[in-house]
C-alpha cells in the first residue's frame, strides 16, 4: 500500500512564527548587549539594557502582532457578516454563486449545483466561507493568542543574551554573547528548515547572516561612542 506523502505547509505556520520571534529577542538583545559593551559600559548598564531590550521588545512584538491580527479578524467577520445578509436575501443567487465556483474548479455543471445544494443544505455559510471566501476554522484569525506567542517567543530569544549580561566577566561579554547568540540562532535556523523539509544549511546560513551583520553593526555605534566619550 502507498504511504500518504508528508506534508509541511500547516506545521510549519506556527513554528515559523515562534522561531521568528526566537529570532527577534536574539538578534535585538545580543545587538544591543554588543553595542554597550562596545562603548565600554559597566555591568549595571549591561543588565539594564538587556532586561530594558526585552521588555520593550516583547511588549512591542505583541502589540504589533495585535494590531495586525486583530484587523485581519474584523475583515474577516465583515466578509461573513455580508456573506450571511447574502445568503438571507438572495439566496438563490448564492445558490448559483457556490456553483458556478465548483464548475471552474472543474466539476460538471449538474454535479456542481448537486455539490452546491448539499453542501448548503448541511452548513450554508460555512460552505461559502470555505469555498468563496477561502476562510476555515483552522485558519481563523486569534489577536490574543498571537500577541501573547509573539511575546513569550521574543522573551524567550531575548532571555539567552539577556542572562549572560548578569555574569559573563566584563572584558569577554562581546565575544561570548555574540559567538553563543549566533550559535543559537544557527541552531533554530537549522530546526526551522528541518521542520519545513528545507534545506539545514540555507537555513541556518540566513539566520546567522543577518544576525552577524546587525551584531557589527551595533558593535560599530558602541565602539564610536566609546571612544568618542573616553
Ligand atoms: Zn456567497
Amino acid at each position: 500500500m502507498p504511504k500518504p506523502e508528508k506534508h509541511f505547509s500547516q506545521r510549519i505556520g506556527w513554528l515559523r512564527a515562534a522561531v521568528l520571534g526566537a529570532n527577534d529577542g536574539i538578534v535585538s538583545t545580543a545587538s544591543l548587549v554588543v553595542g554597550i559593551a562596545a562603548a565600554n559600559a559597566g555591568r549595571t548598564e549591561l543588565v539594564l539594557a538587556a532586561v530594558a531590550g526585552l521588555v520593550a521588545g516583547a511588549m512591542s512584538m505583541a502589540a504589533g502582532e495585535y494590531v495586525s491580527v486583530s484587523s485581519q479578524a474584523d475583515t474577516e467577520a465583515a466578509d461573513l457578516e455580508r456573506e450571511r445578509f447574502e445568503l438571507e436575501n438572495n439566496e438563490r443567487y448564492e445558490r448559483k454563486e457556490l456553483a458556478d465556483i465548483y464548475v471552474q474548479r472543474g466539476l460538471e455543471r449538474e454535479l456542481a449545483v448537486e455539490v452546491s445544494r448539499q453542501l448548503m443544505d448541511h452548513d450554508a455559510l460555512g460552505a461559502h466561507a470555505r469555498d468563496e471566501l477561502g476562510l476555515s476554522e483552522t485558519h481563523k484569525a486569534r489577536p490574543l493568542q498571537a500577541a501573547l506567542a509573539s511575546a513569550a517567543t521574543f522573551a524567550a530569544g531575548a532571555a539567552l543574551p539577556a542572562l549572560l549580561t548578569a555574569f559573563v566577566p566584563l572584558e569577554n561579554m562581546i565575544v561570548v554573547v555574540s559567538a553563543s547568540s549566533l550559535l543559537f540562532l544557527a541552531i533554530m535556523g537549522a530546526i526551522a528548515a528541518r521542520a519545513g523539509g528545507a534545506s539545514l544549511l540555507k537555513g541556518a546560513a540566513r539566520v546567522t547572516f543577518w544576525g552577524a551583520l546587525a551584531m557589527a553593526a551595533t558593535a560599530g555605534i558602541g565602539h564610536l561612542f566609546g571612544v568618542v566619550a573616553a
